[in-house]
């Protein structure tokens, strides 16, 4: 089958533009080096120390590791949707340019507003009714009975600090997925969250974690976690991003083990049209975590960090806002100046008579092969 150049173009059109950003900072650019990284954190070099590679400015910190995803975003443990790749002794270190944009962007730029909107939040005590979810190792407690205590006290915390505040379930009743997803819609909320606790067989296993919807092309967290397309949830992937962040450092300023804000495709967070986070609050298998999660201490404490990082949150929610759609324009600017270069390119290679309907010799056979004197843009 003979394919035409312009059939080609959707196709060598992510390729090359990627290409032509990695070049320069801008864009989604598939990689990107430590200078690109400086440039976002605002330092003008780096530490390496053989294990660890480290930008710092007197306000932001990156932390990295080489071959993991897990890096550090002033102190606050952030999982990249892939590793960095190379390695720092021979310049070859390099990270995702969706990485970089979303830890810059969704993280570092936001600055707080000295006034901000009344938003509303819609809490998601997790399960309810039949479906118990885990149990304390002692047997005595119940997930669903939990997460309701705590979204009760987040959502008073919430409500005497001007949000206007909503629930999926205010008492021990069974909500399906697609409800609660449908309801932050029905509501018109701002944000979602989503409160559940962990259980694991190991029973030392401990701490706090923070999910987040992964990015339209990757996996979650855990190995082996299946790759997915867009999801609506995408739309929001920089707020997604701020609220997790936000949320999980204040969670972890007390104390708390720090197992970072992670990506996971959970039914909630890619269907939900607002920013969207799950938190697991601690671990019910855990026999010291679960004896300190029964007490009013422990609940109010962690009530009171979760309300904190939402106020954060929404102190920066229309900061980013400007910085995302800046972006946006940005992206779609640079998208369209190469395609028409595309264009321009095909259209001087080929006869006119025949310009949309024959290959050019680079193509054949539906195989795009580079072309060597072609310049990719810069920006
Ligand atoms: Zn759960």
């Amino acid at each position: 089958m003979r394919v035409s150049f312009f059939h080609l173009i959707p196709f060598l059109l992510p390729l090359q533009l990627a290409f032509a950003q990695g070049m320069d900072v801008g864009g989604n650019a598939p990689f990107r080096l430590p200078r690109h990284v400086q440039a976002a954190v605002g330092c003008t070099n780096y530490l390496w120390t053989g294990s660890q590679l480290s930008f710092t400015h007197s306000t932001n910190s990156l932390v990295f590791y080489p071959g993991r995803k897990r890096c550090e975003v002033n102190g606050v443990t952030v999982w990249l949707n892939t590793e960095p790749t190379g390695n720092v002794n021979d310049a070859t270190w390099q990270m995702a340019g969706i990485d970089l944009d979303l830890v810059n962007i969704g993280i570092l730029k936001p600055v707080p507003a000295a006034k901000r909107r009344r938003l509303t939040v819609l809490i998601d005590p997790g399960h309810g009714g039949t479906d118990s979810g885990a149990l304390s190792c002692d047997g005595t407690m119940y997930e669903k009975d939990l997460t309701l205590a705590v979204a009760r006290r987040v959502g008073n915390l919430l409500s005497t600090n001007g949000f206007n505040v909503c629930y999926t379930r205010t008492n021990d009743v069974e909500v399906t997925l697609q409800d609660r997803v449908q309801r932050a819609t029905r509501v018109k909320a701002d944000f979602y969250v989503s409160l559940h606790a962990n259980h694991a067989n190991n029973p030392q296993a401990a701490g706090v974690e923070t999910y987040v919807l992964p990015s339209s092309g990757f996996g979650g967290t855990p190995d082996g976690s299946r790759i997915r397309g867009w999801q609506v949830g995408n739309r929001n992937d920089y707020a997604n991003l701020l609220l997790g962040y936000w949320i999980q450092r204040n969670l972890c300023s007390s104390q708390r083990i720090d197992r970072g804000v992670k990506r996971q495709s959970y039914y909630v967070l890619r269907g939900t049209a607002c920013p969207a986070v799950l938190i697991e609050i601690g671990f019910l298998s855990n026999p010291t975590e679960s004896g300190a999660m029964r007490t009013a201490v422990w609940r109010n404490t962690c009530a009171r960090s979760i309300a904190a990082g939402i106020c954060d949150y929404a102190v920066r929610a229309d900061s980013l806002s400007g910085l995302v759609a800046v972006k946006r324009k940005a992206d779609q600017e640079a998208n369209e100046r190469w395609r028409k270069k595309l264009a321009e390119m095909a259209k001087s290679k080929l006869p006119a008579d025949t310009a949309t309907n024959t290959p050019p010799a680079a193509v054949k056979d539906g195989t795009a092969v580079d072309d060597p004197e072609e310049e990719p843009p810069t920006h």
